[in-house]
């Protein structure tokens, strides 16, 4: 099986060897023959191009969106839950209070206040960090790829769970490194697994560039890597000197019960707080070799594409350079409002209110799934985040299987999307913080009978 069945598929959709299409052919550019403009300039590309592909999930979107498909498949967070009346008197307020500054550029490593309210909040995570040693990004997606250039050269090795989040493969892949998948289970990577891959890469002579990880309420697999679990992936990486580099998007979005289909119900994390939490941060353990990407796409608002990147000086000195070469600076509108959220919005409510949403919602898909599916059939319990990922029986195929899932109008994601080396194929992800509970309990029904029938065949 091809490790890189992104760059295989972007090298067949753009066939440089093409004779007729790598032809200097002066006047013919922008020819357009049916509609469709010949790309004469195939000979031309840059070959971090051949990395890139259109990821399985964008090009699930158009079908997946059609008002009769149930989808299970998106990664949207509930932005309908957001008080768009008070947001609308803060964003005329900001207009009319600062408008000028705020619709102007800003210094690349981002707003100073923004920076010092987001030290603040990683502090509740036990993080310690300076402000000044925060880089203020266009969502965690840009805090990646800024890491990716000042990391990775061509075939350099990153090494990763598997799964991992299909963004971040989109960032390793351009930047053409080899991505090396870890194994996890239930409680995240497995130490061994990791300890015996960098035991390798010893005896070869090679090192990885860094360890990539979304420890809690991964995406896509939903599982938390455990307390004991962190202390030990960070041991191992400093006895390495491995860089880790870890994604926490979904931490503060944890629910107050882990599993509603245990019996008796499992107890809050830490009831006597009122505030579940999770492990905390590999951060909070130690500020050596940790470089943390935040967001507040999913405590605040994804479109308003705002990220953050916490690392040590020097290297934040280089993300600063790499920012600044490629966007100048972050919004300066969007940072505003952000400070406005955290200084004069009911923050922690709208959390809450997330939270209680995506609760109810992914106790309704474990519920649907326990009602529904095949044996044979096993799926994660997250305590929190966005996303369960589903195992099929032996011998089935979530990606050849999704034609006829559409067909019977419900989408999910095929778990090969989530993989850089075709794995995956008998696993899928579904999203449960946007659709509502009864599209989730019919799309569960639908999927459910699909599955029957693939495995009838
Ligand atoms: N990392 C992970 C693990 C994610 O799930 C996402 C969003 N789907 C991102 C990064 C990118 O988030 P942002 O909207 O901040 O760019």
């Amino acid at each position: 099986m091809s490790r890189h069945i992104y760059r295989d598929r972007g090298q067949n959709a753009h066939p440089s060897t093409d004779a007729t299409s790598s032809r200097p052919h002066p006047g013919w550019e922008g020819r357009r023959v049916s509609g469709t403009t010949l790309d004469d300039f195939t000979g031309r590309y840059a070959q971090r191009i051949h990395g890139m592909a259109q990821s399985e999930i964008r090009a699930l979107f158009s079908v997946a969106s059609r008002p009769e498909v149930v989808s299970l498949a998106g990664g949207n967070p509930y932005t309908a839950a957001l008080p768009m009346d008070e947001l609308s008197s803060m964003f005329h307020d900001l207009l009319h209070t600062s408008g000028p500054q705020s619709l102007m550029y800003c210094p690349g490593q981002g707003n100073p206040r923004l920076r010092e309210l987001l030290s603040e909040l990683m502090s509740e995570s036990g993080i310690d960090s300076s402000p000044d040693d925060i880089t203020i990004t266009t969502g965690a997606q840009q805090g990646l790829d800024l890491i990716a250039r000042v990391f990775l050269d061509p075939g350099d090795i990153v090494l990763a769970e598997g799964p991992t989040y299909v963004g971040a493969l989109g960032v390793f892949q351009a930047a053409q490194a080899d991505v090396r998948h870890l194994p996890m289970d239930e409680d995240g990577l497995l130490p061994d697994a990791l300890r015996e891959t960098l035991a390798q890469l010893d005896r070869l002579g090679r090192s990885a560039k860094f360890l990539y990880l979304v420890p809690t309420y991964q995406n896509p697999a939903g599982v938390t890597l455990s307390e004991e679990r962190r202390d030990e992936v960070v041991a191992i990486c400093h006895d390495h000197g491995l860089l880790i580099v870890e994604d926490d998007p979904y931490s503060q979005l944890t629910f107050d019960s882990t599993d509603p289909t245990c019996s008796p119900a499992v107890e809050p994390l830490t009831p006597a707080s009122g505030t579940a939490r999770p492990p905390a941060p590999l951060r909070a353990r130690t500020d050596w070799g940790i470089i943390y990407v935040g967001t507040l796409s999913k405590i605040f608002a994804a479109g308003l594409r705002l990220g953050w990147v916490l690392a040590p000086p020097a290297v934040r000195d280089k993300l600063v350079l790499a920012a600044e070469a490629s966007i100048l600076c972050p919004s300066a509108f969007t940072q505003e409002a952000a400070v406005r959220f955290f200084t004069t919005m009911a923050w922690r409510e709208q959390i809450k209110s997330f939270i209680a949403i995506y609760q109810e919602r992914r106790d309704t898909l474990l519920n649907s799934l326990s009602a529904h599916m095949d044996q044979g059939v096993t799926w994660t319990k997250p305590g929190g985040g966005m996303f369960v990922w589903a195992q099929l029986p032996e011998g089935l195929n979530s990606k050849t299987m999704l034609p006829r899932a559409l067909n019977e109008r419900v989408a999910y994601v095929p778990g090969t999307g989530f993989f850089a080396d075709g794995g995956g194929q008998a696993q899928m992800r579904l999203n449960f913080s946007f659709p509502s509970a009864e599209e989730i309990q019919e799309g569960v029904r639908r999927l459910a009978g699909v599955i029957s029938e693939e495995m009838a065949l």
